[in-house]
């Protein structure tokens, strides 16, 4: 079965109670027993929900894999995959990842006794140098947030050793456009939030695998640790994945226009896309990806208030956090989604003040390059007022 097919029919069969033809929102916390013990398979919504069960196939065959947990958020996800270590492990991260995860890693599990060495994976002998003896998890995000830097998968999982893990944040590529199990990782994680949901109307998150023993221990941090989606929500979810082929062609096809014009502006000193040939790792990207999604940075020219200006005075392009959508936004990063970590490491990773990040969505591309157009025009006066933003 080919991916859009599985998106539509996988965990989707016509309910056996009733027929209906679409998974039905089972909201209940408890399924009643015929006996002491004895059900269907369905005893609590924690530990286990039919709807939420759907959602889990459903995702599970987008990754060409067996077995998915879904949370009800990329953050719970996240959690319950560092939940398979134990205090004295050490986790390998990339440098250029979501604020979130870094505040996560840092501000909570770093307490736990876990320690983390941040390095940047697209330098393979650094991600060798910085494993240690009791070294157990790889956490690569590719393309990362907000830079769209791109890590090798295969090249890192070559390096794990049999006791050690590969976990991916698949959330930009979406399955879509690249399957990190088939690269040699053991888990991708998604915010569902983005993409796979892709309407902005729920949170969520999924952690994927092939494995069964990874799987079930996933399982019993999802079951204890709790932070499952409701029926709800992983119904919101399973309808948007439904279409998340058409709108990734789609989102990826106005990527690539907004990003060719930006690089053609003389007032844009710099555009971060993977599928521009000028990316320092579009080869890499080609090769590992089967498209560039809708994911795209840019630095201005001028100072900062321009960016600001910018950022505020579009039409389409709404001021948000977040991405995937079907709608485009714009965000800040170094206020926004990645205020949490501290200005001096934040610029030493290139996350500027001047840094702009745009979600493209699926609105008529005209439309889009209208708008950045005239919203360019309207706020160059700026330009070559103050320092550059690019020193
Ligand atoms: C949004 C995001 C997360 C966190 O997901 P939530 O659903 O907001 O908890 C993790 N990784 C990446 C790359 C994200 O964009």
């Amino acid at each position: 079965m080919k991916f859009s097919t599985k998106a539509i029919h996988v965990g989707q069969e016509a309910d056996p109670a009733t027929g209906a033809t679409i998974v039905p929102i089972y909201q209940t916390s408890t399924f009643t027993q015929t006996k002491v013990g004895e059900h269907k398979g369905f005893d609590y919504s924690r530990t286990v929900n039919p709807t939420r069960v759907a959602l889990e196939r459903q995702l599970a065959s987008l990754e060409e894999a067996r077995f998915a947990s879904a949370f009800s958020s990329g953050m719970a996800a996240t959690s319950a995959v560092i939940n398979l270590l134990s205090a004295g492990d050490h986790v390998v991260v990339g440098d250029d990842l979501y604020g979130g995860t870094y505040r996560l890693f840092e501000r909570i599990f770093a307490r736990y006794g876990l320690t983390f060495t941040y390095v940047d994976m697209r330098d393979l002998e650094a991600v060798a140098a910085a494993v240690q003896p009791n070294t157990r998890l790889f956490w690569i995000e590719t393309p990362s947030n907000p830079l769209l830097n791109i890590v090798d998968i295969a090249a890192v999982a070559s390096l794990r050793r049999p006791d050690q893990i590969v976990a991916v944040d698949n959330t930009f590529a979406t399955p879509y456009f690249q399957q990190p199990l088939a690269l040699g990782a053991q888990i991708a994680v998604h915010s569902t939030t983005k993409y796979i949901g892709g309407h902005s109307d729920v949170v969520g998150g999924v952690a994927i695998t092939d494995d069964r023993e990874l799987y079930e221990r996933i399982k019993f941090a999802q079951n204890a640790a709790g932070g499952v989606p409701g029926p709800h929500d992983a119904w919101l979810t399973m309808r948007g994945a439904k279409t998340l082929a058409v709108r990734m062609r789609e989102h990826a096809r106005n990527a690539q226009t907004v990003a060719e014009f930006l690089e053609s502006r003389d007032d844009v000193a710099r555009v971060y896309y993977p599928g521009l040939p000028s990316h320092p790792q579009h080869e890499l990207a080609r090769r590992q990806m089967s498209g560039f999604s809708g994911m795209l940075s840019f630095v201005l020219e001028g100072p900062v208030e321009r960016a600001l200006d910018f950022a505020s005075r579009l039409t389409y392009f709404s001021l948000a956090e977040s991405l995937g959508g079907v709608e485009s936004l714009i965000s800040h990063p170094a206020r926004m989604t990645h205020g949490s970590i501290p200005k001096e490491e934040r610029e030493r990773r290139g996350i500027t003040d001047g840094l702009l990040r745009l979600s493209v969505g699926i609105e008529d591309v005209e439309d889009l390059l209208g708008d950045l157009r005239a919203t360019l025009d309207a706020t160059a006066d700026r330009v070559d007022t103050e320092r550059p933003l690019l020193a």
